[in-house]
């Protein structure tokens, strides 16, 4: 028969695998277990939801054997089983499952971190073989067929006998070099151990028929030989264990198997919850977004079980969306096994487990903040931008949940703060301030920043575009308002400042219409004594703020979007005296400073200048004066 080939991305995995130097090797055999269990659970599953499919959930068993003669593992189950062109697609080339994608996109990066916690399915058995056939019969059809490999030049498959429905596969182990021990693989107790480290918690049993050494009946010293078919798995699945018998370890191998993450998460909640509702959960947050996390392929979700059968790979309904990142295991037996998706959407249950989860996260969220700042802070350097959506999605529904849970960066410190932090640092002030820009030092940098460094307030940094519109939606904080810097009403002034100012200001009304000739666009110029050094700013009047502005023009739709803007001016600034000079001797010379004044403040705001040119050859007409 015609060897086929395998497919260009399956060959650049199995190059991989066969010239690993990936010392942990024996992970391989996890997958091929993994892989069994999930047959199983399909099968089972399926039983559950056709009244014609019986099956006996006793009989469901994983069963290892070793041949150390012929050199062979045989890993065999009695599950779906693979039709011929299943065999075809599933294993001639990488599966399109979540996994498989990962796979391809980062096996070059770093293949050793891949393989040792990520696992990599099917392929990993050629770190191990170098010949590879897997036997498999479909439930329901009447043939079998087998799938041979003896490396990357392609495979064959052709008819094949077996009884039972499900698949077999049988490893010829390579033989052992100096840097890796394969004979050990051929030993019932080496295979043990490995499954004992690596899959304890899979639900059906794992069997192998191994030698017993035992007393001879009726003597007291002799002993004899059994072979005897023993199981090597605990079976209970690890959320429905006892806590304090869990090591971090086994959460780890758990999360990466089951979610394929090659890094620990970053924190584990397990719980037993009994109630209005009984349930298990075990949830994961992990340590860095998943790769497609922020593409609209990424599909929230927890796995749901009911009594330990999986029901639903990815129930969308049992998360918050602000809590999408979060993964793990929800077992219950409170819901019907065969329940429809459809009902399931409206099952009371579900919600009521939904609702008590959202808690739990929320509540192991303020813990950690609470107790483990470090890692709270590397949580929401990572996915703050969640809980900001969570506060202002939905009109602002879940913001008292969520508001706690947020952090700013502090002017003072450049670390970041909550704001119950901020207000009780801050007893005597009477809002809360915060100033939105793209970076921190840009917002450092700020005249507008100058007067509250000078007095001493803190103000919140943010950098988040999201932040404005959090803080809009969220109005106050333990009865104190937010306030936006860079509006123009902000005044830190004492009221003789403000009346005199306010002098000032009425007494060159005159001179700013005249000014405004030359920028239009601004709706207001005004004295401002708010200013230390720098001679301008901008500020905003309305509910537009010119960090909205920014945002909203930088998004890829034709909405635009424009502030109200006012120019200040620094009346403590030289530049004021020689401003209202000209306005008696030369007002086209006004204008053209007026112009530069202008551009200035846009530069320092992070706005473009749409008259570049025009303000260079200004400047360079003043220059040469
Ligand atoms: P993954 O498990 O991540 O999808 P694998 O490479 O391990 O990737 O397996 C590819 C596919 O082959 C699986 O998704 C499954 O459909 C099929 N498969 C593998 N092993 C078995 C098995 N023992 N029984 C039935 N199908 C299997």
């Amino acid at each position: 028969m015609a060897k086929k080939q395998f497919k260009a991305e399956s060959k650049k995995l199995m190059d991989l695998m066969i010239n690993s130097i990936y010392t942990n090797k024996e992970i391989f055999l996890r997958e091929l277990i993994s892989n069994a269990s999930d047959a199983i659970d399909k099968l089972y599953y399926k039983s559950l939801t056709d009244d014609k499919i019986k099956v006996d959930k006793k009989k469901f068993k994983i069963e290892l054997a070793v041949d150390e003669e012929k050199r062979t593992l045989t890993i065999k189950d009695n599950g779906i089983g693979m039709t011929k062109e299943e065999l075809e697609t599933n294993l001639g080339t990488i599966a399109k499952s979540g996994s498989s994608a990962f796979k391809e996109e980062n096996a070059h990066k770093k293949d050793i971190d891949i393989i040792g916690q990520f696992g990599v399915g099917f392929y990993s058995a050629f770190m191990v073989a170098d010949k590879i056939e897997v036997t498999s019969k479909a439930y329901g059809e009447k043939n079998a067929y087998i799938w041979k490999t003896s490396g990357i030049d392609g495979y064959e498959i052709s008819d094949a006998k077996k009884d039972e429905s499900g698949t077999e596969i049988v490893l010829t182990i390579k033989t052992s070099t100096d840097d890796y021990d394969f004979d050990e693989l051929l030993h019932d107790h080496k295979i043990e151990s490995i499954v004992k480290k690596y899959s304890d918690y899979i639900t059906y049993p794992i069997v192998m028929n191994m030698k017993k050494r035992e007393l001879k009946k009726g003597s007291e010293t002799e002993y004899e030989e059994h072979i005897k078919e023993t199981t090597l798995n605990d079976m209970v699945p690890l959320w429905k264990r006892n806590k304090s018998k869990i090591k971090e370890s086994d959460y780890n191998t758990f999360y990466s198997d089951k979610f394929f993450d090659y890094e620990a998460p970053l924190k584990v909640i397990h719980n037993s919850t009994e109630g209005l509702v009984s349930y298990n959960s075990l949830l994961f947050i992990p340590s860095h977004p998943a790769y497609d996390f922020y593409t609209k392929n990424y599909e929230k979700g927890l796995q749901l079980y009911s009594s330990g059968v999986l029901i639903m790979e990815k129930c969308a309904d049992l998360l918050p969306d602000y809590y999408n990142f979060v993964k793990g295991v929800v077992d219950s037996e409170d819901l019907s096994l065969n329940i429809s998706r459809e009902i399931l959407q409206q099952d009371k249950t579900l919600k009521n487990i939904a609702k008590s989860i959202e808690t739990k996260i929320t509540k192991e969220l303020s813990d950690m903040l609470k107790n483990e700042r470090e890692n709270y802070e590397k949580f929401f350097n990572t996915f703050g931008s969640n809980i900001k959506f969570g506060v202002y999605d939905n009109f602002g529904m879940n913001k008292d949940k969520l508001k706690d849970l947020l952090m700013f960066t502090s002017s003072k410190t450049k670390k970041l703060v909550t704001l119950a932090e901020y207000t009780e640092n801050n007893k005597d002030a009477d809002s809360i301030y915060y100033c939105c820009g793209e970076t921190i030092d840009k917002i450092d940098n700020l005249p507008i920043i100058e007067s509250y460094k000078e007095k001493d307030i803190e103000v919140l940094y943010c950098t988040d575009y999201m932040d404005e519109f959090v803080l809009q939606t969220l109005m106050n904080y333990n009865e104190k308002k937010f306030v936006n810097v860079s509006t123009s009403e902000t005044d830190l002034s004492t009221d003789a400042e403000k009346e005199q100012l306010a002098t000032h200001n009425e007494n060159s009304k005159d001179m700013f219409k005249l000014m405004q000739e030359a920028i239009p666009e601004v709706s207001e110029i005004r004295f401002t004594n708010k200013l230390k050094k720098h001679p301008v700013c901008l500020s905003s009047k309305g509910n537009v703020t010119i960090e909205m502005e920014k945002v909203i023009n930088a998004m890829p739709t034709d909405e635009t979007l424009n502030a109200e803007k006012v120019l200040e001016i620094n009346e403590n600034h030289e530049i004021v005296k020689k401003l209202e000079k000209m306005y008696k001797s030369d007002k086209e010379e006004l204008k053209k400073y007026t112009k530069i004044l202008y551009a200035q403040a846009r530069l320092i705001e992070g706005l473009p200048l749409d008259n570049s040119t025009e303000i260079t050859s200004l400047i360079c007409e003043i220059l040469s004066k």
